[in-house]
């Protein structure tokens, strides 16, 4: 049977205007094209695991916007449970981006709806009690982080926690942390180590198993008592490596609740993330289960 797999986390619309040169302060400058598309760490990684093949329910907020209405169509069409998806009055959260000719860009955050995400409903705790795993992120308020990781914890259900975007973490938040999956910049970040091997050995005083991802270079995975263990990246042409953790994790998460042990759940992961780089978008280039085991022979 899938696994069934609960996301706590972000559901934003990416705007994202396309311009030769970023404008500095009081400039104006014209773009060459705009797009938007779904996205949120949180609704990136409940459509990479539904993808992949597990059942997803997502806990999250979306405003009574236009963008509410097409983000819960997106998640929907990609078969994630949107039953626990709030509505809430005002506006969806968005990210304002602009990429410039050099691929170099500049983003503002409004977290708009997911800034009411401060703690647990009963049919909240209800539905984490029943899951196989808990993925969460930090692109909500650390509040209600907290207490889905300390419920899921209390009932022997396994937490992921993403530590993106970076920022020191409470001691409850590790303390109820399975498996910390920040990439080579946040796992800096955490612990003033710039070494990805130094950084994944002081972060397991903290949390049980953590796993280092490497863009290209793959990722590292290291758990207490245990040699570490590097798992490279299929080599491919990256055109967007936008979402390209959160496919890796959703992928992970998938993998790991249907029993499979981490260094060959890893494999598949490297494997579902190395195909979503190959693809422009984040959700958009997100690949099936049929796919990622095609290219995993
Ligand atoms: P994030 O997207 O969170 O910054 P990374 O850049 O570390 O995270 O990428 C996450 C995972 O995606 C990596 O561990 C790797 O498996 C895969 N990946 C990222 N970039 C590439 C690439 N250029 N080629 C192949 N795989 C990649």
């Amino acid at each position: 049977m899938a696994p069934h797999i609960v996301v706590l986390g972000s559901t934003n619309m990416d705007l994202v205007a396309y311009v030769p040169e970023a404008p500095r302060r009081g400039e104006t400058v014209t773009g060459r094209e705009f797009r938007t598309f779904p996205g949120g760490k949180g609704a990136n990684q409940a459509v990479a695991a539904a993808r992949a093949g597990a059942t997803v329910s997502m806990i999250g907020a979306v405003g009574t916007d236009a963008f509410g209405t097409q983000l819960r169509t997106a998640l929907d069409h990609s078969g994630v449970d949107t039953d626990l998806l709030r509505t809430v009055e005002g506006a969806t959260g968005t990210a304002h981006i602009v990429v410039d000719d050099d691929g170099g860009n500049a983003i503002v955050v409004v977290p708009g709806a997911n800034a009411t995400l401060t703690g647990l409903t009963h049919g909240d705790e209800a539905l984490i009690t029943s899951a196989d795993l808990l993925l969460l992120q930090l692109e909500i308020p650390l509040d209600g982080v907290v207490a889905a990781a300390r419920h899921a914890r209390e009932h022997g259900v396994r937490t992921v926690l993403t530590p993106a975007p970076a920022q020191q973490l409470p001691p409850e938040l590790l303390d109820a942390t399975d498996l910390l999956i920040p990439n080579e910049h946040e796992a800096a970040a955490l612990t003033g180590a710039a070494d990805p091997h130094a950084a994944a050995h002081a972060l397991l005083d903290r949390v049980p198993e953590v796993v280092v991802t490497l863009g290209a270079e793959g990722s590292l995975y290291a758990a207490r008592g245990a040699e570490p263990v590097t798992v490279p990246a299929p080599r491919v042409t990256a055109v967007d490596t936008t979402g390209a953790g959160d496919t890796f994790v959703g992928a992970l998460a998938a993998a790991l609740g249907e029993g499979r042990p981490l260094p060959s759940a890893l494999g598949w992961a490297s494997t579902a993330a190395a195909l979503s780089v190959q693809r422009p978008g984040a959700a958009a280039a997100m690949p099936y289960r049929t796919e990622i085991d095609a290219a995993a022979e």
